[in-house]
């Protein structure tokens, strides 16, 4: 299934190792990146925010994954974060894909991955995208209501469907079951009427919601599952496959989500049934970190109280990759990476060892009020335009929500790093 061989005793030391590699690697390219500017001179646009990439941390999450759940067979969230090199590790280690239109969907096929390891998990699907679904093979997709059926048997009879419950994701930083998912209600109905119209139901599908904090919101869901599989095969289908979408962290609580879903799935499904899942942010979040340049300065002087503030404007906002503070709700953490001439921080230590004098707040580049990164915060130095700023934790539903409002680009470089030999290997970085 895929390529790695991972020795469960050493996983623990080899994360840790290659975490601190990983941030070595990683302030060596951002430092290495902006050195390279002269902040006088350049062309316009060389100063951009830029992204650096450890495709080793993505790869680092996939042996995590396997250890951890190792029933269930991964197909990365295209749209989490479609960088083209990710996906290609991705592809390489052997995983699946959830795609959600015809261009994620394409851009695997690309790249020459089999359609028969594509998801197509978008219960409510455009139809032209529907027929070039099935025009290239691209067989399973979800559906959680009638009118879903009625396009299917129209346009891909053939096609496999996994029917999408409703989920609690209550605990969850960005509810799905609000507009997705079929209530337990009303599922009978839903394959009665998928029977009549003879298609092809296989397996139930579900999302816990992205960001999902509770543990019990999985075990339910495989509980419902069960439920909606016991209805279907009472009913003829030929039910193999529960696909228990995403919504896993990449912090410490993977560990415990994974724990109590294994242990779930184990309970009510057999080993025969096949167990895939949808990861987004797990296997991404951490990999990217991006550096922003400071393009203004505003001085705030409070004379009543005798302070100073700063309210510092960066080339990067909640238009462009900081989207995730408006759709996933984020808070993403500034840190500094260069401040006055010369003076730089190293990545591996957080610029809040240092003792903070001065309060910023932080802003993007466009003209609306609402793009503000950090309303405040506090950094030694007396940051200025051409300083730097960075921001770890950047890789998931970032650059995918981009626009470019007032005309700031959504296209930022990515510098590729490398701290797992393995994934090197795997893309030729070697
Ligand atoms: N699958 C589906 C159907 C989704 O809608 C999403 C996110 O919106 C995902 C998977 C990925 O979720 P996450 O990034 O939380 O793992």
């Amino acid at each position: 299934y895929d390529k790695i061989k991972c020795v469960d005793a050493a996983l623990g030391a080899a994360i840790d190792y290659g975490a601190g590699k990983s941030k070595q690697l990683i302030g060596a390219a951002l430092k290495g990146r902006v050195e390279a500017i002269d902040h006088d001179l350049c062309a316009v646009g060389d100063e951009d925010a830029f992204f650096v990439a450890d495709l080793g941390d993505v790869y680092r999450q996939h042996m995590r994954w396997k250890k951890n759940l190792a029933r269930v067979k991964p197909h990365y969230a295209v749209k989490c974060n479609p960088d083209p090199q990710v996906l290609r590790l991705l592809a390489e280690l052997g995983i699946g894909f959830d795609c959600a239109s015809k261009t994620e969907i394409e851009q695997i096929l690309n790249m020459g991955v089999d359609p028969a390891r594509i998801i197509y998990a978008q219960p409510c699907k455009t139809k032209s995208y529907v027929r070039y679904a099935a025009q290239h093979g691209v067989k399973q997709m979800t559906f959680d209501n009638a009118d879903e059926l009625y396009k299917t048997k129209q346009l891909f009879p053939d096609a496999e469907l996994y029917l999408r419950i409703l989920t609690d994701d209550s605990a969850s930083l960005c509810r799905l079951s609000q507009k997705f998912g079929a209530h337990l209600d009303g599922t009978a109905d839903l394959l009665a009427l998928a029977k009549n119209l003879d298609l092809n139901v296989v397996g139930v599908a579900f999302h816990a919601g992205s960001g999902a904090s509770d543990p019990k919101a999985f075990i339910k869901a495989v509980q419902d599952a069960r439920f909606v599989f016991d209805q279907a095969e009472a009913l003829g289908f030929k039910m193999h496959t529960l696909d228990v979408g995403g919504g896993f962290n990449s912090d410490h609580t993977f560990e415990t989500m994974a724990a109590v879903l294994s242990e779930a799935l184990d309970v009510y499904f057999p080993p025969e049934v096949r167990i895939i899942g949808e990861p987004g942010r797990y296997y991404v979040a951490t990999a990217f970190t991006i550096a922003c340049h400071v393009i203004a300065r505003r001085t705030v002087a409070d004379a009543t109280l005798g302070t100073t503030s700063y309210m510092l404007y960066l080339n990067d906002g909640v238009y462009g990759n900081f989207s995730n503070i408006i759709f996933d709700h984020q808070h993403p953490i500034p840190r500094v990476l260069k401040a006055g001439d010369g003076m730089w921080y190293d990545v591996r230590r957080s610029g809040y060892e240092t003792p903070s004098q001065t309060e910023y707040s932080i802003w993007g580049p466009t003209c609306d009020g609402i793009d503000v990164i950090s309303s405040s915060c506090m950094f030694p130095d007396v940051l200025d335009v051409g300083d730097w700023l960075y921001f770890e934790d950047m890789g998931a539903y970032t650059k995918c929500s981009a626009t470019r409002f007032n005309g700031f680009t959504d296209s930022h470089d990515v510098v590729y790093v490398c701290s797992e030999p393995g994934a090197g290997a795997l893309l030729g970085m070697l």
